[in-house]
């Protein structure tokens, strides 16, 4: 289903760092450890993870509270008060997240960070315009956007959004392999009444302009890990797996994708994944249906990680999982394979979209 948008073109004020934003700007300093320039516009997360230091973050979009942090002095804005990564004893303790600070005067800090946490690619803000749109089904698109300069990004891993009208970033996972050119690939699934996901699935026209900051994320695909590899996509969790098994077939890597939907009507990840080499072969599609089925139904039903358990089961421990998804089934997940199959945690890469 193609769906070429046309209309006005929205513009925003894209960000780019320069010289002068890298070198000037308030000075950030953790306590007993590294010190960095927070510049323009960036959140405490951004601009530390831009300097190469191993801050502590997931989400970066202030819903997980990884990357609580105490202010020990100085002064920051707060972006988002009510953001769902603080709790209410956190904010009684003066805790604050760094996805949602702006520094606004030399401060220091106290987070504990670690290597696991520093950037294998730095990220860069630039701006991009979108250059094609194509529905996926009632509630889902692909989008796909030119960014100004070449992008660099591992898969699996996720960009931050600045929408046109839109409070706040978005997170989304490219759902393509870079290729040294500037494209960039997204699915978004539109959340009920979601500002962010209802403008990038229906509203959004050809030739708009938005902000693009990437890459971030963890879950990228470990290509010399030497074990065959489990993806698990659940619903909008698609696009991180598909750039994931578009790699893995790009080195002839073997992967079972499992793929779990509410409805069958959800199921559209098998036209992307047939025109990879290796599909039925080396590449292997697991369709599971959590809601009702048509009595034709010849694929699997029920909820995405029993499949998984059914088809991989004891041979868990030889794999590489990577999954992404609502956080309802991250949790089945990692219960299923680190309680239940002994599974080594290192051999789990997830995002959770909060
Ligand atoms: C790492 C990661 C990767 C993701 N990848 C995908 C993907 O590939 N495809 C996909 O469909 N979804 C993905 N998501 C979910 C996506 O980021 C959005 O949460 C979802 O689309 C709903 O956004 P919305 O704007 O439509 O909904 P809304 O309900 O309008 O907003 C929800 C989100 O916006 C942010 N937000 C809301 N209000 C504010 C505010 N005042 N200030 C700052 N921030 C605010 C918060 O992050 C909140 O979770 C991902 C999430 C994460 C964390």
């Amino acid at each position: 289903m193609n769906s070429p948008m046309t209309g006005p073109v929205e513009t925003l004020p894209a960000q780019q760092d320069t010289l002068a934003d890298v070198c000037t700007g308030p000075r950030v300093t953790i306590e007993g450890g590294a010190s960095f320039v927070a510049a323009g516009e960036d959140s405490l997360l951004r601009a530390a993870l831009r300097a190469g230091i191993g801050f502590p973050h997931e989400c970066s979009v202030g819903g997980c509270g990884a990357c609580r942090f105490e202010l020990l002095d100085g002064q920051v804005e707060e972006l988002w008060h009510d953001a769902p990564g603080l709790g209410e004893r956190d904010r009684r303790r003066g805790k604050r997240l760094a996805c949602q600070s702006r520094v606004i005067g030399d401060c220091r800090v106290k987070v504990r960070c670690d290597d696991i946490y520093r950037p294998v690619i730095r990220p860069l803000r630039q701006s991009a315009t979108l250059v094609h749109h194509r529905l996926l089904g009632a509630d889902m698109a692909e989008l796909s956007f030119e960014t100004e300069h070449a992008v660099d990004f591992l898969a699996g891993q996720y960009a931050l959004l600045a929408l046109p009208g839109v409070r706040g970033m978005r997170a989304y996972s490219m759902s393509n392999v870079a290729d040294g050119s500037g494209l960039m690939q997204f699915i978004v699934r539109r959340t009920p009444d979601g500002i962010g996901s209802g403008l990038l699935v229906d509203r959004l026209a050809i030739g708009a302009r938005i902000g693009i900051d990437a890459p971030y994320g963890h879950a990228y695909l470990r290509e010399d890990a030497g074990r065959p590899i489990v993806c698990v996509a659940g619903g909008s969790g698609l696009a991180p797996m598909l750039s994931i098994a578009r790699r893995a077939a790009e080195l002839s890597m073997p992967v079972d994708f499992f793929f779990g939907g509410r409805s069958i009507g959800d199921l559209c990840a098998e036209p992307m994944l047939a025109t990879l080499p290796g599909f039925g072969e080396r590449l292997r599609l697991h369709n599971v249906v959590s809601g009702p089925v048509d009595a034709g139904w010849r694929g699997a039903t029920g909820w995405v990680h029993e499949e998984v358990d059914r088809v991989i089961g004891g041979n868990a421990g030889g794999r590489e999982f990577y999954f992404a998804g609502p956080p309802a089934m991250i949790e089945s997940l990692q219960s299923l394979l680190m309680l239940q199959r002994q599974v080594p945690f290192p051999q789990l890469h997830f995002d959770r979209f909060v």
